[in-house]
């Protein structure tokens, strides 16, 4: 029996479980991933399509399809914060490693797409780091 990690989204209004059991983390540099997470990649757990029981406000919870890319993001209506979803294929869950509210055992095995990773990333991991806010 593996342990069972529970997430959710910032406003707390759609929440879930999942099982500790991920075959892949990627860290994703692509340009739709920087979009999508408003961020300098996403980072993306990937684990069986049902691997996934929501216990709280699914009807929250929205789709968005990209037209002519496989590419899906998954969000709650009322905040935002990206979801767990399952792929096009239906093949994997992909649940966004920020949604769980506890750490998972996978460690990350690949950052893919690095072509397309920022320089201002990539500055930003030996620039100053500060437990709060600077002072
Ligand atoms: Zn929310
Ligand atoms: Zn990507």
């Amino acid at each position: 029996m593996k342990t069972i990690i529970s997430g959710g989204c910032v406003c707390g209004k759609v929440q879930f479980t999942v099982e500790d059991d991920f075959e892949h983390f990627y860290f994703c540099h692509c340009e739709q991933c920087r979009k999508m997470t408003g961020s300098a990649f996403a980072t993306n757990l990937f684990t069986r399509p049902d691997n996934i029981q929501w216990t709280e406000g699914q009807e929250f919870i929205k789709r968005y399809e990209h037209p002519t890319r496989t590419f899906s993001q998954v969000f709650c209506t009322h905040c935002g914060s990206s979801l767990p979803y399952v792929s096009k294929s239906g093949k994997a869950l992909i649940v966004p490693a920020g949604s769980l509210n506890t750490e998972p055992s996978k460690t990350p095995d690949a950052q893919i797409f690095c072509s397309e990773e920022t320089q201002w990333h990539i500055a930003g991991l030996t620039a100053a780091r500060f437990p709060k806010f600077p002072e």
